[in-house]
């Protein structure tokens, strides 16, 4: 049980991570620092880690434990894109902000791979497999393969392969895809693993992460920020603000909540499965997706096979889950009696551009989240750069910088909206169109 009574997520990465290498410290003294980040994702790792690198003193500070929210919870497919495809971002941004972008999306993916290396986290056990992404009708894998062409001639992505139906069917084990695209500079990661060894790394070089620490209240003077917690304050000259779609948590960061809309995304694992049963589906260990509007997502781990997808907002429910399980079946019949032993979900952040948000909330202040679902290798990255943008330096955000706090107009509303337009996905999807 965490901070609030929120219960610790029954996730399949909880049950087998390695017992933690460090101790978990809670703030219970006063403590000042150069740079105070809140969040201890991802992101906030992110940006610790490139402070402390440039010689700054940084505090991170996290409402409940390392990689709680969606850093602990998510799928571990570690993808060089976005949700706004990048053929979609050069018509509405121009093809150089496509490059700028692509570029800093492949950045992340060796981001990843180069921390986790740097930090000996051999637990994490990425690996570059790459990602396939599978089309579950002809009008899908029509668009997915001019895209990739486009990306292939325009981008100068020459990772890319396209697969047809037989060779989709012979590497996943299903027959229900059209044949796919694969990307090969992509992978796998346990994603908790990665966030903890990570955050182990930190504070093996010095870093203070405080856990159980909800900031409750930031005050803000001409020379200082000053983060209130239960156990103590936490001035700082800077604040990063990491929180992502859990910034509702407190008051302190709720005005960030309403960048985004929260969507719910579930995950499943099967029991483990019989050698025979694990080695004839997804051969490959790559991180898979499909085209469906609520797209589904599935990978192996720890001789399971674990199956996602977006949910809608609301509270975690069985119906969501036993959904899940349907999509399973119907896409790997062979899993038909397979006992579903792990069901979990956490929030992702959808922006209305449909791309992460950094920037400068104050003179003080600078705020990084909003991945869409997508930012396993993105905060790797991000979280870096809006380290040196809160130290005054200019990185490189393209379309994700963002020049004042863009709210959603009509918050309370748009997320009923959101709901409404959920359902009609998933009927679409249903009815395969
Ligand atoms: C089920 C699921 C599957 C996903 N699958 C993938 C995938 O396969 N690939 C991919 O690229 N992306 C995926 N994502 C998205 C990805 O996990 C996120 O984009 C990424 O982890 C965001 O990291 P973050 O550090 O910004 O936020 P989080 O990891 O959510 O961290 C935010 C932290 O802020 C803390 N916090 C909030 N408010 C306060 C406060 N007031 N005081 C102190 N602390 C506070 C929270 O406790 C939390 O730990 C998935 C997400 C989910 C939920």
């Amino acid at each position: 049980m965490n901070w609030n009574g929120a219960p610790d997520v029954d996730s399949l990465w909880r049950a087998i991570a390695p017992p933690r290498r460090d101790e978990l410290r809670q703030l219970d003294v006063d403590f000042q620092t150069d740079v105070a980040v809140v969040g201890a994702g991802y992101t906030g790792l992110a940006a610790a880690y490139a402070l402390q690198k440039s010689g700054i003193d940084v505090a991170l500070l996290d409402a409940q434990t390392v990689g709680w929210g969606a850093s602990g919870r998510n799928g571990g497919a570690v993808l060089p894109k976005f949700r706004l495809s990048y053929r979609a971002m050069a018509s509405q941004h121009g093809l150089e902000a496509a490059k700028a972008m692509h570029r800093i999306a492949h950045d992340g993916v060796d981001t990843v791979e180069a921390l986790i290396s740097e930090f000996n986290i051999s637990e994490a056990a990425f690996i570059r497999s790459g990602s396939l992404r599978c089309a579950h009708n002809e009008v899908a894998m029509r668009a997915l393969v001019a895209e990739a062409e486009w990306n292939r001639d325009t981008l100068g992505d020459h990772a890319l392969d396209v697969l047809d139906q037989d060779q989709v069917a012979a590497e996943t084990g299903s027959n229900v895809f059209h044949g796919g695209v694969l990307s090969r500079n992509a992978g796998t990661v346990l994603p908790l693993n990665y966030a903890r060894g990570f955050a182990a790394g930190l504070k093996s070089r010095g870093v203070p992460i405080f856990e159980n620490t909800p900031v409750s209240r930031i005050e803000r003077s001409e020379s200082e920020a000053i983060l209130h917690a239960p156990g103590g304050v936490v001035r700082a000259r800077r604040v990063i603000v990491a929180t992502d779609a859990y910034s509702h948590l407190t008051q302190a960061t709720s005005r960030y909540a309403k960048l985004m809309i929260p969507f719910r995304t579930a995950a499943i694992a099967t029991e483990r499965l019989p050698p025979a049963l694990f080695n004839s589906l997804l051969k490959n260990q790559r991180a898979y997706n499909e085209t469906r509007r609520m797209m589904k997502w599935f990978r192996k781990a720890d001789s399971r096979v674990l199956f996602g997808g977006r949910g809608v907002l609301g509270e975690e429910n069985v119906h969501e889950f036993a959904a899940l399980r349907r999509a399973l079946v119907a896409t790997f019949p062979q899993l038909a009696s397979a006992r579903i032993e792990f069901e979990w979900s956490g929030n992702v952040g959808m922006t209305v551009n449909q791309l992460p948000h950094v920037g400068r909330d104050d003179n003080m202040t600078v705020y990084c989240l909003g991945y869409n679902g997508a930012g396993v290798a993105l905060s790797s990255v991000m979280g870096q750069a809006a380290a040196a943008l809160v130290i005054g330096e200019l990185p490189e955000l393209s379309l994700m910088q963002a020049n004042k706090l863009q709210t959603i107009p009509l918050h309370a509303l748009a997320m009923p909206a959101a709901r409404l337009a959920a359902s009609w996905y998933t009927f679409l999807d249903a009815i395969g169109r």
